[in-house]
């Protein structure tokens, strides 16, 4: 395989990496909308990586989104190197043509719980808003594959129109959802017209945009856009960003001036990342996304398992990933650092959050609660208050464990020593 990449040298083929250099130098880099008309499709691919049989595949075969990425999100990837996590973030591969028995298009049952096209209604005092189709980068993992990049499922303004309506008349929203697609593919008046409709409605008071453009194209972070996002962060509205960084290499200066621009508009910038199977799916390499994110200013928000939808396989991990994961990081980074670990519930259940578990148990004689740390590891005793009634509440932990646990166990009146030699 790469020795027949290596030998197409023969033939007059410039090689990814030049062809590469002609396409960044064959416009203004710093201008979004020649990013987006440059943006790289399917059929040019093999212009601009050494393809693997499975990426081949992939391209011919797959049940999933279109193929785009801007020249910048390219320009992250390893034209060599299959195992780039942005590689595969943008090159379809073979497991992507599989639709396997316990994948569904919709499995979070998203078209059920839409009162009007373009709308997800399923919490009491939020809703989701379908604003477009399109976005920067189409990535092989995006869960909304049933609709991103197709162009029937485009929203009109009367579409929107509707949404709005719909809005207007459930006072118990107090927070709209902006997603699609990305909503900063949209042009800066359709944007300002969104924002000042939802402005105008007086129940709600937080808008948040769901965008990857601030990874994938940073450049659409104009000042521009940035004067019509803080026109409407107003006393009537709050405007929050959610983003999805998946790994450090998106961490780039480009992003950080992005996001540096959002925060001065006003807008507080939280990440939602998704583990994905051999791109981010280990303890170190959260790890140092997360130190990275909050080097730019980035709060950690959510980690996303990836969902039920077809293709997916390819990117799925067990859910004791999530778990350890995130008992790794705790004590490692600063607790805004740390995402909640959720998963969206399939049939339309919603998210619950998962974590590790550092509580033992209660041991009701000494009415004492044992946890694990999460720093040393070592045995931590804290007494339940004196005439609490919730005895009943906490899970007993047994005599043959507490007598083994109570010999290496710390509590207010017996402490560790400094981290240093002793622990990590
Ligand atoms: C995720 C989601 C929201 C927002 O949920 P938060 O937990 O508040 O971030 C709202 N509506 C739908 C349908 C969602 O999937
Ligand atoms: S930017 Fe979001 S909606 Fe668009 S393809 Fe990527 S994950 Fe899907």
């Amino acid at each position: 395989m790469e020795r027949l990449g290596k030998n197409r040298g023969i033939a007059d083929l410039e090689s990814p990496a030049d062809s590469r250099k002609s396409l960044y130098s064959s416009f203004v880099w710093t201008d979004y909308k020649a990013q987006l008309q440059r943006r790289v499709k399917a059929e040019d691919l093999p212009k601009y990586f050494h393809l693997t049989e499975s990426e081949k595949i992939g391209i011919q075969e797959t049940i999933r989104l279109n193929v785009g990425t801007t020249p910048y999100y390219l320009s992250l990837s390893d034209p060599e190197d299959p195992n780039c996590p942005i590689r595969k973030m943008i090159v379809p591969r073979r497991e992507e043509s599989f639709f396997s028995p316990e994948e569904t298009l919709d499995p979070l049952h998203e078209e059920d719980l839409s009162p009007v096209k373009g709308l997800t209604h399923m919490y009491p005092d939020r809703v989701l808003l379908f604003s477009n189709h399109e976005c920067s980068v189409y990535c092989r993992h995006c869960m909304r594959g049933r609709k991103v990049s197709d162009s029937t499922e485009r929203m009109e303004t009367a579409d929107l129109e509707l949404c709005f309506d719909y809005i207007r008349n459930h006072p118990e929203i107090s927070d709209v959802v902006i997603s699609g697609g990305d909503p900063l593919n949209l042009s800066d008046s359709k944007i300002d017209w969104i924002l000042e409709n939802l402005e105008k409605i007086s129940h709600v008071k937080i808008c948040r945009l769901g965008t990857r453009n601030p990874v994938t194209l940073p450049m659409r972070i104009t000042t521009d856009l940035c004067k019509i996002v803080e026109s409407h962060n107003t006393d009537r509205l709050s405007i929050f960003c959610n983003t999805q960084f998946n790994h450090e290499k998106e961490c780039t200066s480009e992003a950080k001036e992005a996001i540096l621009k959002l925060l001065k508009a006003g807008v507080s910038v939280g990440n939602q990342c998704v583990i994905l199977k051999g791109i981010n799916d280990d303890e170190e390499t959260m790890l140092r996304l997360h130190r990275k994110l909050l080097e730019l200013r980035i709060r950690a928000y959510y980690m996303y398992d990836p969902e039920l939808i077809p293709g997916s396989r390819g990117f799925r991990t067990p859910l004791a990933k999530g778990i350890q994961i995130i008992e790794y990081m705790r004590g490692k980074v600063a607790g805004m650092g740390i995402p909640q670990f959720v998963n969206d519930l399939p049939g339309g259940g919603g998210k619950v959050s998962l974590g590790p578990n550092w509580y033992l148990g209660f041991h009701k004689p000494s009415r004492n609660h044992v946890f694990r740390s999460a720093v040393r590891g070592t045995y931590h005793l804290s007494p339940e208050p004196v005439g609490s009634e919730y005895e009943e509440f906490y899970p007993e932990i047994s005599e043959e464990t507490w007598s083994k646990l109570l010999q290496n166990s710390y509590s207010a009146f017996k402490g560790l020593g400094p981290l240093g030699e002793s622990g990590k």
